[in-house]
């Protein structure tokens, strides 16, 4: 036992020092990358490794980035380093947990121990007795334990929670607060035993991804078709914890974004504009599920063929947004179920913005697009706010943005020579009539070519003049404002 465990430490001291040279590895390769990519001479540390180094990049740099992206680096752990070395193998191996409790456990402690059971597949529950915590450790490591769970009380209510993560940590402690059991209730069914799918929300730090580790590989991987759903949400610093099972209500076709479990805070912040305009259709709803009849009664005027004037001034004309009318209808809104709700609110259609760079100075590596924010006002007090530029306009330096490139529709015609074309035409306009010309447009090459084609085509060729002669003809055009230059 003691030369396994020598063994075990000698090998995850290798794989920190291995890691460390990976490291320093990467980041003179990171350093080549910039160097490259902004076009600034390599440092001179790196010049005489920057060829291996750049073959390194080319080879190797897509796999660890591609994990990352999915899950992350040594088996789908969320951080890249060796601190949680230890989930390396999550995700591979189905977690072993051991439960226990403090000495002494009250009868509610012990049904909540049974309960955790239930909760974490893979677990058992071990009676504490006078045992010492190094010998339940000793166990749990000698039988392959990969983590240990212990929950303590106060008079009887469950209080804290301790999380070590065996053979080498990470430990974490819980406090728990406002625990409700299974038999606290009534008429809730027996519990599902299948390996539940897990939402995390808001677990953004690196604090809040460790954390995040920690709890979700104490679950085995789900299958596809499970219905029980965990939800961790951490709301400043409390991490509230729902457990469900799902059912299908209808055989509406469900859209690949849907396909998952998602928080009603992740569809309402990603998938719904909660900033459309709300059709006669959305009335129809409300009034379908209000029980307050004054607001039923608006509603169905609202959303009747005879109501539409009204509709028109309430809604669309001062440009009321779907949440402002919730409100103002909050008793209807009250009543609202899931499956109205996402009938009622529309899903965010994606923005088109045109490419303000040149692929040519970008070397097709970025994209440049001009954004006008869209700010305006209607009879109601607060400003009307564009959807998608505002968010854009709230992103900060580093954000990610999806998108994906259209084709333009927008064709250009090939080479022509209208001016030579018409050229009788533009004489008689231009002599007879004392026409204008404007050129507008590029102002490269564009404007001297208009001018020499007027005087090669037109002047000289259709007013029979010399070329001298043409070239003052169109200068004193030019002088007395008949000629326009607006080029840029
Ligand atoms: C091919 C194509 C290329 C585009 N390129 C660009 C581009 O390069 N840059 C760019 O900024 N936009 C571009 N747009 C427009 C862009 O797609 C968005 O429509 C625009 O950014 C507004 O989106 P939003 O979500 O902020 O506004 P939304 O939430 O969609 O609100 C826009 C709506 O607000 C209303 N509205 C806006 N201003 C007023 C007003 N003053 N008074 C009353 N009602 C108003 C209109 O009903 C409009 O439909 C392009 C659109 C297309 C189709």
């Amino acid at each position: 036992m003691l030369r396994r465990q020598a063994r075990l430490r000698r090998e995850y001291l290798y794989r920190k020092s291995s890691e460390e040279k990976q490291k320093n590895i990467q980041a003179k390769k990171d350093q080549l990358k910039r160097s490259l990519e902004e076009n600034i001479p390599i440092h001179g540390d790196l010049r005489k490794e920057a060829i291996a180094l750049q073959k390194r990049i080319e080879y190797e740099d897509k796999g660890p980035e591609r994990a990352a992206v999915i899950g992350g680096f040594s088996g789908g752990a969320n951080t890249l380093n060796s601190q949680d070395d230890e989930y390396r193998y999550a995700g591979v191996e189905d977690p072993k947990i051991m439960i226990t409790t403090s000495r002494e456990p009250s009868a509610r402690l012990k049904m909540f121990v049974k309960e955790l059971r239930l909760i974490f597949p893979n677990s058992q529950r071990m009676n504490r007795g006078g045992y010492e915590m190094s010998q339940l450790i000793h166990a749990c490591r000698a039988n392959d334990v990969t983590d240990f769970i212990v929950v303590h009380e106060h008079r009887g209510v469950p209080d804290s929670l301790v999380i070590c993560h065996l053979p080498y940590g990470p430990t974490a402690s819980f406090t728990l607060s406002g625990v409700v059991m299974r038999h606290d209730i009534p008429d809730i069914g027996p519990m599902s035993e299948q390996y539940p799918h897990l939402i995390f929300h808001n677990f953004k730090t690196d604090l809040g991804l460790r954390t995040m580790s920690i709890l979700k590989y104490l679950f085995p991987v789900p299958k596809a078709d499970s219905k029980r759903v965990i939800t961790f949400a951490n709301n400043d610093d409390y991490i509230c914890f729902r457990q469900h099972i799902y059912k299908k209500v209808c055989d509406m076709p469900v859209p690949d974004f849907l396909k998952e479990p998602l928080t009603l805070y992740e569809l309402a912040e990603q998938y719904w504009d909660l900033r459309a305009y709300p059709t006669q259709y959305v009335f129809s709803l409300l009034a379908l599920v209000s029980d307050d009849k004054l607001e039923r009664d608006k509603c169905m005027e609202l959303s009747s063929p005879e109501g539409q004037e009204d509709w028109l001034n309430y809604s669309r004309r001062p440009k009321r947004t779907v949440l402002e009318v919730l409100h103002d209808f909050h008793k209807s809104t009250s009543k609202l179920t899931i499956e109205i709700i996402f009938e009622l609110f529309c899903t965010i259609k994606p923005r088109s913005f045109s490419i303000a760079s040149s692929c040519l100075t970008s070397r097709g590596t970025r994209i440049d697009i001009l954004v006008a924010v869209v700010k305006y006002y209607s009879k109601l007090k607060k400003p009307r706010l564009g959807l998608a530029s505002n968010w854009l306009k709230c992103l900060r330096v580093g954000d990610k943005v999806y998108g994906w490139i259209k084709m333009g529709s927008l064709k250009f015609p090939t080479d022509t020579h209208k001016i030579k074309e018409y050229s009788q035409d533009l004489w008689h306009l231009i002599n007879d009539k004392g026409a204008y010309i404007y050129i507008s447009g590029n102002a490269k090459n564009m404007p001297d070519n208009v001018r020499e084609a007027f005087i090669e085509d037109v002047f000289s060729k259709e007013g029979k003049l010399d070329l001298d002669q043409a070239k003052a003809m169109l200068a004193s055009i030019e002088r007395d404002g008949r000629l326009q230059v607006e080029t840029w």
